[in-house]
Order: structure tokens, then sequence, then C-alpha cells
């Protein structure tokens, strides 16, 4: 079905319009339903599989159409979430579908200053996205009143509970009134999330998305044996090979986000890092100008993967596999997102295969091939712009060498 035939307000359905939403993705198909009825969910989902509006959606319906003065540091839906990317990225989500109605909403994250936020709380908010440790800090300075709030959202529970939040997420729902919504969203599922998840939800509507496949058949990921020191090369033949294309490049850790950004600087390419070592401002910025294209090469480690949700990634690049097998899925899951295809590929040194043999056993099933001939291997060397790596030269005094071998060969 359509969203045009869905039971939502006119403004949201201009905003879906907008936004190239033609028709539910699976976990909106089954959530948005249940939402609106007023049901508890429980949902195992990855991010790319749509889940920000599948909650979004109904919860924005159901504040525009049930209007209500909002006195100050009132509250009437709180999101949850570990990150503060992810707290931007859903408040951008939030933000574009009410954008014809006039419902509020407030994002909160530390790192920066608080007083724009508690000015926000002041004028109170129909959905607050916020991260644990600021909301604690907020509520604990009586900036927020959780009285009248109608419905939770825990987004990537999974994430909050590795995190350490599980405290702070306990002592929110006891301030919570007794007969809230409660909407539990978690990428993966074990017995600690499943405690956590039944000691809060009532009756839920139970929904797992593609728990067998867990890469999104939108993306197509394949793996290419390319020795460590040669995957500069080959790095920088896929970005040139693809001028208009947007690439998200993993690397193991973040001098190796600087090293790869040095080298691609080196053959004249322009790329951006973002690690832990990044600050805050520096985090947005950087994720501003991804996201913008303004530029199309970001370089990134673990930490920031599974905050970062940019439409229009078109390559995920494993420049080095991830020491996490689980790390893999979320990694290859920002390209592909939505309705959208994605191309992945892992670049795998020999000293890398066993950690592949463990992605795939993880994965329960091995990830295609990208053969490269051997001619095409050196002619990826021979065509760096690097300065000072004069390959080509090395390759014809290599042919040169054999050349002359093999003719004093056939001369005795
Ligand atoms: P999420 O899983 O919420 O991180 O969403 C992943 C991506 O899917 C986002 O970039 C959305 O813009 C996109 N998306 C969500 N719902 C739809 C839809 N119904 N049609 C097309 N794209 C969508």
């Amino acid at each position: 079905m359509r969203f045009d035939k869905y039971a939502i307000a006119d403004p949201i359905k201009r905003s879906l319009a907008e936004s190239g939403f033609v028709k539910p993705t699976d976990i909106q198909f089954k959530a948005i339903p249940s939402i609106m009825k007023g049901e508890d969910v429980l949902a195992i989902a990855q991010t790319g599989t749509g889940k920000t509006a599948a909650f979004a959606i109904p919860i924005i319906n159901w504040m525009h159409e049930n209007q209500e003065k909002l006195p100050k540091g009132i509250v009437r839906c709180l999101v949850m979430v570990p990150t503060r990317e992810l707290a931007v990225q859903i408040t951008e989500v939030f933000q574009n579908l009410a954008k014809y109605t006039p419902v509020k909403i407030l994002s909160m994250f530390g790192g920066v200053d608080q007083t724009p936020q508690t000015k926000g709380l002041d004028r109170g908010v129909d959905v607050l996205i916020t991260t644990p440790g600021r909301m604690f800090d907020l509520r604990s300075q009586g900036f927020i009143d959780l009285s009248q709030t109608q419905i939770l959202v825990l987004d990537e529970a999974d994430h909050m509970l590795a995190l350490g939040f599980i405290r702070d997420i306990r002592d929110t729902i006891k301030n919570l009134p007794k007969n809230h919504q409660t909407l539990f969203f978690s990428a993966t599922i074990n017995e600690e999330i499943k405690n956590l998840a039944y000691s809060i939800v009532r009756n839920p509507i139970r929904i797992q998305i593609s728990p067998k496949d867990r890469v999104s058949k939108n993306v197509d990921h394949q793996v290419a044996f390319i020795e460590m020191d040669d995957k500069r090369f080959f790095l920088e033949r896929i970005i040139k090979e693809h001028e208009t294309s947007k690439f998200l490049v993993f690397v193991r850790t973040k001098v190796r986000a600087e090293r790869v950004f040095s080298a691609m600087q080196r053959v004249g390419i322009e790329t951006i890092t973002m690690h832990g070592d990044k600050d805050q401002l520096d985090r947005l910025d950087v994720m501003e100008k991804f996201r913008t294209g303004k530029v199309r090469v970001l370089i990134a480690t673990d930490v920031s993967a599974r905050g970062i949700d940019i439409s229009g990634v078109n390559y995920v690049i494993n420049y080095d596999l991830p020491d996490i097998d689980e790390n893999y899925v979320h990694r290859v899951g920002r390209t592909g997102r939505g309705m959208e295809k994605g191309i992945a590929v892992s670049f795998c040194a020999t000293e890398e295969k066993p950690v592949l043999e463990e992605i795939q056993k993880f994965l329960g099933k091995p990830i295609q091939v990208l053969e490269i001939e051997k001619d095409e291997y050196k002619m990826t060397l021979a065509l760096t712009e690097e300065p000072g790596t004069n390959w080509r030269k090395l390759i014809e005094d290599h042919e040169a060498e054999l050349a002359k071998k093999r003719k004093k060969k056939g001369k005795k």
C-alpha cells in the first residue's frame, strides 16, 4: 500500500512525497499501524531498513492530531538514542517529516553548550530526541518534566546497553506516567536485550526484519584481494573512476584514517576524516560537508560507523577489514539505505584472510570475490598519480629485464 492511502495527516503525506517516500519499507509496513493504535512495539531491525520513519511518521501524526498547549519543560514524546550523531540524524528525519505541521521537535546531546537546549525546553516540546547522558543532566537540573510523556522510544537499545546507559534508561522510565507507550528498537538481540525489553514493554507487537540475511538486499558486497601496501592505489583508482559517487571508507584506527587521508591528498583527492579524536563541532562539520556533497569521500573508523546515516552513499570501502565481525554489517549497511542500491567492496590483504573467514562465518555465507586479473592489478599500481611512485617505470624496467633474460636464454 502506498503512503497516500494511509490514514495519516495531509501535511505529513506532503513531506513524505517530497522526500520521495512513496511506499513503506518492510518495517514501516509492519510497525506503523500498531504504533498508530497505541500498542507497544519491540522491533529487531538494523539501520538502513527505514526504522526511523517507522516510528517518526505515527508519532508526528499523533502529535499533530492531538495538539496540546506545552507548559515549560514538558516533553510529550521522548526518543532516547546512544550517540550524538544518531540524535542529529533522527532529529533531521523528524524535522523533515513534520515541516508542514506545528509539531515541536528538539534535539539534545552532550559536548555542546546546554543553553540553546534549555531554552528549547522552556517552551515545551512535542518530541525530544536525546542521548541518555545529557537527558540525565538536564533532568537533574530541573529543566525536563516527564510527568506527561505519552510515548517513549528507545532506539538502538543494544548500543545503549553496550555504552552502559542502562541505569539512566531505567531511571528515566521510573519518571514516566504508568500508561505510556513504549517503542523498543534494537539492531541485535541477546538475553540481556530481551530482559531489558520485556521489563519495559507491555504485550508488544514483535517485529523482526530479515534476521537471516544480515546484509540488506540492496547492497551488492564483494571482497577484493589486495596487498596492504597497494590498497591506496586501488582506492585512488576506484574514486577517480567514479567521479560523481559518494564514498565512505572504513579503516581500523585513527592513525590509519590520517594516513589514508594523506595518501589521497598526494594524488589530488579531497577527503575528510571522522574518528574518536574529533570534537563535537568538528564531527558535525564533517558530517555536514559529506552530507551536502562538498567533500564526497569520508574516511571513518568504526567508532563513528553506527551514527552515520547519509543517504546517497554509493560505495562503502572496507579499506581495512573490521576486527569485530558484526561491524562488517554495520559498515556495509551505510550504503543501500531505504530503497537505494549500494556497493560495498572490502580490500583484504593476505594477513587479513583469517578475519575474512570470521566475517563469513558470522554472515553464514561467503562474500563474493571481485576477481582482479594480474594485468589489471599491475595497471592499477601503474596508474597512480602519486609523486615519486613511478610504478609505470618500475614495471617497464622489470619487463625489459625479463625480456632481456628471455633473449639471452633463446640465444644459448
Ligand atoms: P533508517 O533505517 O531509519 O536509518 O533509514 C534508512 C534510509 O532509508 C534513510 O536514508 C531514509 O531516507 C530512507 N527511507 C526510509 N523510509 C523510506 C521509504 N519509505 N522510501 C524510501 N526511502 C526510505
